[in-house]
C-alpha cells in the first residue's frame, strides 16, 4: 500500500519520477524518497517525511538530481513510524543495493537476525531494509548476477512484495520482482517505467506489460526482459491502455471526491451498456453461458470495506429475485477460516482495484477448492481480474478518492445485472418482469443526476450538523445495507464516530447510547419494511434522538416522524442503494469539508489495500 515508480531513459528521472508518483499518493503518503543515477556515479537517494511536496521542495521539483536513472517511492508505513530514516528507497550498507518496497515481508525478524549473524547492521525499524541487504548477501555470497541474487531472496522471504532495485554494478538498468503487490512495467522507445499503478505513467506511455506473480524483469534503454524464478526468459506482449489521462485529473472541482460523486451516471451507463447486447444482458462474453448459470447452487460473496457492502445489499437482490442462495463474507475473515464452500457454488469477489490483498487470497482459496470464480473489479488486467475464471468489469474509469464513490455504485450496478440474468435463466422471473427490471435499471443514472442536483440540502445539514460527536444509521433489509455504506463513507473521511444498525437490533443494545441532540438517520426507502423502520426511528425519537429521514418521493408522511428530510426518486425497491447512498456520499462529503479535513485522503487510510 504504497506508490513506486521507475524510470530508465533519455531524459531526465527525478522531475517524472516526482510527478508519477504524485498521481499514486492516494496509495499512500506518510513520506517518499527518491534515488537517481547519473551513468555509472554512485547513486544519489533524497528522503522526507510527510507529502511528496517536501520532496518536491528539498530537490528542487527534482531539478538537483541529475541522472537518467532512478526510482521513487512514497510510504504507507507498516513496519516502523513514518520517518525519514524509515521512509524508502532503503541502501545496503555499502550501496552495493538500493531498494524502494510495496508490501509487507513476514519473516524479516527471522531474516535480520541472520543477517546480523553475518555482521549487517540495521538503521531502520522497517521490514524492507531487512529485503534489501538479503539481496546484498546472495549477490555477493554467490557472486552472482540481479537476476539470480532476487531469485535466491524470492524463495527465502515470506510475505508480498512489488521490489524495484538499482545494482551499483549495473548502472542503467533497473530490477523489479513480484509477488502479490501490484505493478506494471511501461514501456516506450528507449525508455522503460515501472509504476504499482497506471495513472503514474500515463502522460509518458500507454503499452504496459503485466509482471505476474513470482517474476522479475530487467529494465533498460532497450527494453523490458522478464524472468521466471528459475532465471528463464518468459515472453510477454504489451497492452494499450485506452484510458483518458485526463479522466484521473481533478477538472475543475475542488476534490476527487465530489468529480466521482459527479462521474456516477455516466460511469453508470457505461457499465450497464458494457453488458447489453442487442438490448439484453450478456453474460457469455465473460464466460458466463446460460448452462453454467443454470447448474450454480449458490454464491458467496467476499470482499472488503465498501466492496463487502455492495454484497450485503447484493444478497437481497439475488435471493429475492433469482432465488439463489447467497452468503456474503469478509475476505480477511473467509481466508483464515477453512470455509466449507460447495463444489457446485460460486464465489464472486469484488475489488474496484483487483489488487486488494485479502480479497485475492480469498479468490486463490476459492480456486484452490476447485471453485468458478467471478470477479467484479474496475482495474483492467489488475491481479484479481488475471486470476478469476470470469470478470465482470465496471466502467468507473480512475477511481482517486480514497473513499469510494463511483466504484461502489458501478458494482452495485454489475450485481443488479448478473441477479436479473440469473434471474432468467433459472426461470425465476418472465420475460416482462426483466424488461421491468432492465428498464428500471436504466433509469438511475438520469436519476442520480436529480439527487446531485439537490445537493445544497444536504451542504446546509451537513454545516449545521458538523460538529455531531456519534452518529447512527438505521434500516432494514437493502436499507440495512444502504446505512452500513452511509456510517463508513461518514466515519471515514470526517473522523466522526457512526454506527450503522439494522434497524430492529436497536432495542437489543445500542439505544443506550441515544442521548439528547444524538444525530440518528434513518433510512427507509423499502415499502414492505416502511413502518417497521418508522417504529424504530420513533423509538430513538422519544429518547432525544435528532431524526434525519432518508426515502422516496411519495413518503411524505416521514416528515411527521422526522425533523429533516431527504428525497430521492423512486426506483424499484431492490435497487434503491444505488439512489439511497448518494446523498449520504455527499454528507460524508460536506462533513469533512466543514470539519476541514483533506477529504481525498483521510488520514491513516490508502486506496487500495495491498497488504493484509
Ligand atoms: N513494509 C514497508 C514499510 O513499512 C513498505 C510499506 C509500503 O508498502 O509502503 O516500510
Amino acid at each position: 500500500m504504497c506508490g513506486i515508480v521507475g524510470y530508465i531513459g533519455d531524459k531526465q528521472a527525478a522531475p517524472i519520477l516526482l510527478e508519477g508518483l504524485s498521481k499514486l499518493e492516494y496509495r499512500g503518503y506518510d513520506s517518499a524518497g527518491l534515488a537517481v543515477r547519473d551513468g555509472d556515479k554512485k547513486v544519489k537517494v533524497v528522503k522526507s517525511k510527510g507529502r511528496l511536496s517536501g520532496l518536491a521542495e528539498k530537490t528542487n521539483d527534482g531539478k538537483s538530481l541529475k541522472g537518467n536513472c532512478g526510482i521513487g517511492h512514497t510510504r504507507w508505513a507498516t513496519h516502523g513510524e513514518p520517518s525519514e530514516t524509515n521512509a524508502h528507497p532503503h541502501v545496503a550498507d555499502d550501496g552495493t543495493v538500493t531498494a524502494v518496497h510495496n508490501g509487507i515481508i513476514e519473516n524479516y525478524q527471522e531474516l535480520k537476525e541472520k543477517l546480523q549473524r553475518h555482521d549487517y547492521n540495521f538503521y531502520s525499524q522497517t521490514d524492507t531494509e531487512v529485503v534489501v541487504k538479503l539481496i546484498d548477501y546472495y549477490y555477493k555470497k554467490y557472486q552472482v548476477g540481479p537476476i539470480d541474487a532476487l531469485a535466491k531472496t524470492m524463495v527465502r522471504v515470506r510475505g508480498s512484495y512489488a521490489l524495484v532495485v538499482m545494482f551499483a554494478d549495473y548502472p542503467g538498468e533497473i530490477y523489479v520482482a513480484r509477488k502479490d503487490s501490484p505493478m506494471i512495467i511501461g514501456v516506450k522507445d528507449k525508455e522503460c517505467f515501472v509504476a504499482s499503478d497506471v495513472p503514474a505513467i500515463l502522460n509518458y506511455t500507454r503499452d504496459v506489460i503485466y509482471i505476474d506473480n513470482l517474476e522479475m524483469a530487467r529494465l533498460s534503454t532497450d527494453g523490458a526482459v522478464f524472468y521466471n524464478l528459475d532465471g528463464d526468459v518468459v515472453p510477454k506482449e504489451s497492452s494499450h491502455i485506452d484510458w483518458d489521462a485526463k479522466a484521473a485529473e481533478k477538472g475543475g472541482f475542488e476534490h476527487f471526491m465530489m468529480k466521482e460523486i459527479y462521474e456516477q451516471p455516466k460511469a453508470i451507463e457505461d457499465t450497464i451498456n458494457s453488458a447489453l447486447n442487442d438490448g439484453k444482458i450478456d453474460l457469455e462474453a465473460m464466460g458466463l453461458k446460460d448452462d453454467i448459470i443454470k447448474d450454480i447452487s449458490d454464491i458467496t460473496i467476499v470482499a472488503c470495506g465498501s466492496a463487502y457492502h455492495v454484497g450485503v445489499a447484493a444478497q437481497y437482490v439475488f435471493e429475492d429475485i433469482a432465488r439463489i442462495p447467497v452468503r456474503v463474507e469478509l475476505a480477511s475473515e473467509f481466508r483464515y477460516r477453512n470455509p466449507i464452500l460447495n463444489e457446485k457454488g460460486m464465489v464472486i469477489v469484488i475489488s474496484q482495484s483487483g489488487e486488494t490483498a485479502d480479497t485475492l487470497a480469498a479468490l486463490r482459496e476459492a480456486k484452490e477448492m476447485g471453485i468458478r470464480t467471478l470477479a467484479i473489479v474496475n482495474v483492467v488486467g489488475s491481479s484479481i481480474a488475471r486470476e478469476a475464471d470470469n470478470v465482470f468489469y465496471t466502467l468507473a474509469g480512475p477511481e482517486i478518492s480514497v473513499a469510494t464513490t463511483k466504484g461502489y455504485t458501478t458494482q452495485l450496478v454489475a450485481s443488479y445485472l448478473i441477479a436479473i440474468q440469473f434471474a432468467k435463466v433459472r426461470g425465476k422471473i418472465d420475460d416482462k418482469q426483466y424488461d421491468y427490471y432492465l428498464s428500471e435499471l436504466k433509469t438511475l443514472p438520469e436519476k442520480i443526476n436529480k439527487i446531485i442536483d439537490d445537493k445544497d440540502r444536504i451542504q446546509w445539514f451537513s454545516a449545521k450538523f458538523a460538529n455531531a460527536k456519534d452518529v447512527f444509521f438505521i434500516g432494514r433489509g437493502i436499507d440495512y445495507a444502504i446505512c452500513l455504506e452511509g456510517s463508513l463513507k461518514l466515519k471515514e473521511i470526517s473522523y466522526v464516530h457512526s454506527e450503522a444498525y439494522a434497524a430492529g437490533e436497536l432495542k437489543h443494545g445500542t439505544i443506550s447510547l441515544i442521548e439528547d441532540g444524538t444525530l440518528v438517520i434513518g433510512v427507509i426507502t423499502q415499502p414492505e419494511l416502511y413502518e417497521k423502520t418508522v417504529s424504530n426511528m420513533l423509538e430513538v425519537k422519544s429518547r432525544g434522538a435528532y431524526l434525519m429521514g432518508l426515502t422516496s418521493y411519495g413518503h411524505y408522511e416521514t416528515e411527521d416522524t422526522a425533523n429533516f428530510t431527504v428525497y430521492v426518486p423512486k426506483i424499484d425497491e431492490h435497487f434503491s442503494a444505488c439512489l439511497a447512498v448518494i446523498p449520504l456520499q455527499l454528507l460524508g462529503y460536506y462533513f469533512s469539508v466543514a470539519r476541514g479535513n483533506d477529504v481525498d485522503k483521510p488520514r491513516n487510510l490508502a486506496k487500495s489495500v495491498t497488504v493484509e
